[in-house]
């Protein structure tokens, strides 16, 4: 059990990761494009708040000029119509000499690139209380009848875009941990939904295997105390005798159990379906019943049966259907006593074969019907053991009617008799 709890850990931490991992990568990738995003149209609107003011022809007889007074460079008025406070204007001419400005006074030469910029610069330059502010900064080429006639430069904060990543980045900084977490609790409810098939195959195998070594000691018992009764002195030959097919005889049915327990293991699971032909279920009944016939005569029982004049076909495993039938038949002759009636039935209805084994035996309580059908259950030990059932055939004949898509129940009443009946899929031909 610890080692499922281990699995289930396992598990649990390795969804975690992988869809944190994921998470993680998601999250960033949003985040950087949610910022790029942003800082796009940012700065299309100073981009086209740049193209109005370069199309406003005042401004641009500033930049005509080739010489400019320090006196003559105008300021402009702050506050364009963008979202964003313009923190300055500049105009250079052709020869990147400045010509004009608002806000900061800027050099008086034009050192940088024309395009978008991010730079960093003191408050106190534009009025602000904070200590540096991030300006977005676009220096535009002014063409005018094909000639360059200057450049203009303005500047906008980038604080309502730091606001917004900063909101985002506060977001995913809470938001991703308190998903992780989630992911984690999912991660370990899922592992735990994941490892139930496993565990309760485990329990199964487990409680089998304790069955099975249960069901071996008594008899492993048995041979052991007859051989020590035949080995003690003085040797008698007949009670030696005895005593050998004592062990003969419980060896016979520890072999059976054997084959069961192995037929069991085997088989589970789903079969292979290459095994399964096409076969006709009057002839496979048709071989049982004369079988039983015999053995009928033995026991004194009264054994009819009722097979159809048409063939009846099914996609199957003959001798794993033979046995299974067989196994219900054997039951009944078991749990019938002599001169009681077993009736054995064939029907087709609808698109299923039916096949009803009856007899007016001993029946079965029915608190103990619902658990027939488990591995090792027997009605009452005493008559079992009597009749050295182990309580498997029945769960052989169920494993063996469900691989073949059919089912199996049981319908009885104590000493009154029961009726086992088997569905199966028919086929065509
Ligand atoms: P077993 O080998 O003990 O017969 P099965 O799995 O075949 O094991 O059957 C389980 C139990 O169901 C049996 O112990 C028996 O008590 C009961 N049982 C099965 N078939 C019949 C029947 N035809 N009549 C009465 N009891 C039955």
């Amino acid at each position: 059990m610890f080692a499922f709890a281990r699995s289930r850990r396992n598990l649990g931490y390795l969804f975690a990761l992988s869809m944190g991992s994921i998470l993680i990568v998601f999250a960033a990738i949003a985040y950087y494009l949610g910022v790029e995003e942003q800082l796009q149209v940012f700065d299309e609107e100073l981009y086209s708040t740049s193209k109005s003011i370069a199309a406003n022809a005042r401004y641009r007889l500033w930049a005509e000029r080739s010489h400019i007074n320090q006196d003559d460079i105008p300021i402009l008025g702050n506050g364009l119509s963008s979202g964003s406070q313009i923190v300055y204007i500049r105009w250079y001419n052709a020869k990147k000499k400045l010509v004009g400005f608002s806000g900061a006074s800027p050099s008086r030469r034009l050192m940088i690139a024309p395009g978008f910029h991010t730079i960093k610069i003191n408050g106190n330059q534009i009025n602000t209380n904070s200590n540096k502010v991030w300006l977005r900064e676009l220096t535009l080429p002014v063409i005018q009848n094909n000639a360059l006639i200057g450049y203009l430069q303005i500047a906008a904060p980038l604080t309502p875009l730091r606001e917004s990543v900063d909101r985002i980045r506060l977001f995913l900084t809470l938001g991703v941990p308190v998903t992780l977490g989630a992911i984690g609790i999912t991660g370990w409810f899922l592992g735990g939904l994941a490892m139930q098939p496993t565990r309760r195959a485990y329990e199964q195998l487990q409680r089998f295997t304790a069955d099975a070594s249960h069901e071996l000691r008594a008899p492993v018992a048995a041979v052991l105390s007859n051989a020590q009764v035949a080995l003690m002195p003085p040797h008698d030959e007949s009670e030696q005798r005895f005593r050998l097919e004592k062990i003969e005889e419980i060896a016979k049915s520890m072999s059976t159990l054997i084959s069961n327990l192995l037929f069991l293991a085997r088989h589970e699971g789903p079969f292979e379906i290459t095994t399964f032909k096409n076969i006709n279920l009057v002839e496979l009944m048709r071989s049982l019943v004369d079988e039983y016939q015999k053995q009928a005569i033995a026991k004194k029982l009264d054994f009819t049966f009722y097979l159809p004049e048409q063939p009846l076909y099914l996609r199957a495993d003959a001798d794993l259907l033979r046995q299974a039938v067989s196994n219900l038949l054997t039951n009944a002759f078991k749990y019938t006593p002599s001169d009681g009636t077993v009736k054995l039935r064939l029907l087709s209805r609808g698109y299923r074969a039916i096949i009803q084994v009856e007899d007016n035996g001993i029946g079965i309580p029915a608190e103990d019907l619902p658990h027939i059908f488990e591995r090792f259950y027997r009605v009452d030990t005493v008559r079992s053991r009597q009749t050295g059932g182990f309580g498997l055939g029945l769960a052989i004949a169920q494993q063996i009617i469900q691989a073949h898509g059919g089912q199996i129940t049981a319908n009885s009443v104590l000493d009154k008799g029961s009726i086992f009946e088997i569905q199966l899929p028919r086929v065509d031909k």
